[in-house]
């Protein structure tokens, strides 16, 4: 479509980030340009009726809290461990090296919430995976994963089954 051919242009590939071999999908030129950007932001908001729109640390901020506006939502974040402030449920999950944890507020939902989680790139999965696991603990429902480039080719979508999962770009 006009808009992932529109997405596709605006994200920059960096070589050799965060560390040698790994190709760096660079969404800064799409946040630059305001029609690219408030399209995304529209086409994600008008996606799935929600009560909130879950961020993921930190380039899911971005365009999650915009999304949350234009939906009519609410904005929840979910974090690195250690960030939110008041109690948490936390998730651990695999990397490459090592593994990760994140964390979202207990309070953060209503019981039944309909949630839609934004974030900017499925890689491996294991992210957003975790967060849907933890929207599910906290009581909420999660309605859609919504990506802006999804990397086919490490195969987080197997990470989702059942999951309603909807990416702008795939490559
Ligand atoms: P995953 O858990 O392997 O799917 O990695 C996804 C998380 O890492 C997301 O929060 C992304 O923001 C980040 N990420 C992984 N690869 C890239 C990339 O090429 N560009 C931007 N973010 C990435």
């Amino acid at each position: 479509t006009d808009l992932s051919a529109l997405i596709l242009d605006r994200i920059r590939d960096v070589p050799d980030y965060p560390k040698p071999g790994v190709l760096f999908k660079d969404i800064s030129p799409l946040l630059a340009d305001h029609a690219a950007f408030a399209a995304v932001v529209d086409e994600v908001a008008g996606w799935h009726p929600a009560d909130k729109i879950v961020g993921i640390e930190a380039r899911g901020f971005i365009l999650a809290a915009p999304v949350a506006y234009r939906a009519g939502a609410g904005f929840v974040p979910v974090r690195k461990k250690g960030k939110l402030p008041s109690e948490t449920l936390e998730e651990s999950y695999d990397l490459e090296y090592g593994s990760a944890t994140i964390e979202v507020h207990r309070d953060a939902f209503n019981q039944g919430d309909r949630v839609l989680i934004v974030d900017d790139v499925l890689a491996t999965g294991g992210t957003a995976e975790a967060t849907v696991e933890l929207v599910r603990r906290a009581g909420a429902e999660v309605v859609g994963v919504a990506m802006l480039m999804e990397l086919a080719f490490l195969k987080g979508r197997e990470r989702l089954t059942g999951v309603d999962l909807r990416s702008l770009v795939i490559v």
